[in-house]
C-alpha cells in the first residue's frame, strides 16, 4: 500500500491511497464513523429554565455540541474500573452552564460553559445553544461521557468520512472537435481548453459523473471516463473534537483489537 497526503490541516485530511481495495477503505469508514470514541454530553441535570426552549429540547441541543476529546485520559464507561453508573473522574466530566438577562435579549453561546477539565471544552465558543428574554433564565449541570457513532450521532467525531476511486478522464484527439460542450457541463472544472485540444487538470476533483461523456456529441465518445479500482481517495473531516490523524489512528487500533481477538480465539480453538 502506498499513501500520499494530498491535503491536510487541523480539522480535515486527504489521502491517495494506492495497491488496496473497495473493501479495506469501506471497513475504515465504517470504524472511523461509528467506532472512534469522542467525548459528547449524555447526561442533563436542567435546576432551572425559564427560556422558552422546553427542558429537552435544550438537553438535545446541549447533547450535539462536540467536545475536544482526550482520549488518553478518559475511558469509556463500560471499560472503566470504576464500574459505576453515574461515573468517576476518569470516565466522566461535568460542566456546567448559567446566563440569565435582566433588560436585553441576549444569545447563549457554548462558551458559557465552564467544564471541570479545561481541556475538555466545546470545540468552538460561538456554537448558539439558546436565545433569553429579558428575566429569563438557564441553570444546568451536564455530564459529558466516551461514546461511540454506532450508539448516537453526537459521539461521531467526523462530520464526513468517504472515499472514491481515483478518476482516469482520457480526451481522445483524433475524435475531439473541441466543440467545448463538456468544458462547460463539468461540475469540477477539471477540463480546460489548451491550444487546439482539451487538458485535464486536477483530475483528483473529478467526481466520476460522467456529464463530459453525455454532453459530448461524438460517436463513439471523444472522451472515457473510469477509474482506477485499486487506488482510492479517502477524506475526513473532523468536528474538531479529535485532529484526522488521531481518529484515522484510533481507527486503525481498533481494528488491529478486532483482528487480534479474531486470531486468538482461532488458535485456541
Ligand atoms: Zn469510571
Amino acid at each position: 500500500m502506498n499513501i500520499q497526503i494530498i491535503k491536510k490541516n487541523d480539522i480535515s485530511l486527504r489521502l491517495l491511497i494506492e495497491d488496496t481495495n473497495a473493501a479495506f477503505m469501506n471497513t475504515l469508514r465504517r470504524i472511523v464513523t461509528s467506532e472512534v470514541p469522542s467525548m459528547a454530553i449524555d447526561d442533563v441535570v436542567i435546576i432551572e429554565n425559564s427560556s422558552t426552549l422546553q427542558d429537552d429540547f435544550l438537553a438535545h441541543r446541549v447533547g450535539l455540541v462536540p467536545l475536544k476529546t482526550d482520549l488518553d485520559t478518559y475511558n469509556l464507561p463500560e471499560d472503566c474500573t470504576c464500574k459505576s453508573e453515574f461515573g468517576c473522574n476518569l470516565c466522566r466530566v461535568s460542566l456546567a452552564l448559567e446566563a440569565e438577562t435582566e433588560d436585553h435579549t441576549i444569545t447563549v453561546y457554548s462558551s458559557h460553559f465552564k467544564s471541570e477539565n479545561p481541556v475538555v471544552v466545546p470545540v468552538s465558543d460561538r456554537i448558539p445553544i439558546a436565545k433569553l428574554a429579558p428575566s429569563q433564565k438557564i441553570r444546568l449541570e451536564a455530564y459529558a461521557r466516551l461514546g461511540k457513532g454506532k450508539d448516537h450521532a453526537r459521539w461521531q467525531p467526523v462530520s464526513m468520512c468517504a472515499y472514491k476511486y481515483l478518476p482516469i478522464v482520457i480526451v481522445n484527439t483524433k475524435l475531439c472537435d473541441l466543440c467545448g460542450d463538456c468544458i462547460k457541463i463539468c461540475p469540477k472544472n477539471i477540463l480546460t481548453k489548451a491550444g487546439d485540444k482539451i487538458e485535464i487538470r486536477n483530475v483528483l476533483d473529478c467526481t466520476l459523473c460522467q456529464d463530459c461523456i453525455d454532453a459530448c456529441k461524438k460517436n463513439p465518445k471523444a472522451l472515457e471516463v473510469s477509474w482506477n479500482e485499486n487506488s482510492f481517495i479517502f477524506e475526513i473531516e473532523s468536528t474538531g473534537v479529535l485532529t484526522p490523524e488521531r481518529i484515522l489512528k484510533g481507527a486503525l487500533s481498533i481494528l488491529e483489537g478486532k483482528l487480534k481477538e479474531f486470531l486468538d480465539q482461532l488458535v485456541v480453538k
